[in-house]
């Protein structure tokens, strides 16, 4: 997930503007925030930001997302 450092966003609206699913939220030289639930990652808005104020950070799992991991099929050879 996307974090901003609120000490080093200047308001340039670079991030806001190439994050295609809108989950940043600012405006013109006030300091921007990522909204969690709509982040999925894709980290375009940290190759824009010219103070490199984005960073992605890992999300660990809470009770509501963790789920059962997929179980590995082999497949028998011919
Ligand atoms: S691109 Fe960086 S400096 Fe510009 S608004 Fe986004 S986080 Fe702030
Ligand atoms: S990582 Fe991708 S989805 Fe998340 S805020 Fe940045 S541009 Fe948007």
């Amino acid at each position: 997930m996307a974090v901003i450092d609120e000490a080093a966003c200047i308001g340039c609206l670079r991030c806001m503007n190439e994050c295609s699913v809108a989950a940043i939220l600012g405006a013109a030289k006030q300091i921007h925030v990522v909204l969690t639930d709509l982040c999925h990652g894709c980290g375009k808005c940290v190759d824009v930001c010219k103070p490199n104020a984005v960073s992605m950070e890992p999300i660990l799992p809470t009770v509501s997302t963790w789920y059962w991991p997929k179980p590995v099929i082999q497949l028998k050879e011919a």
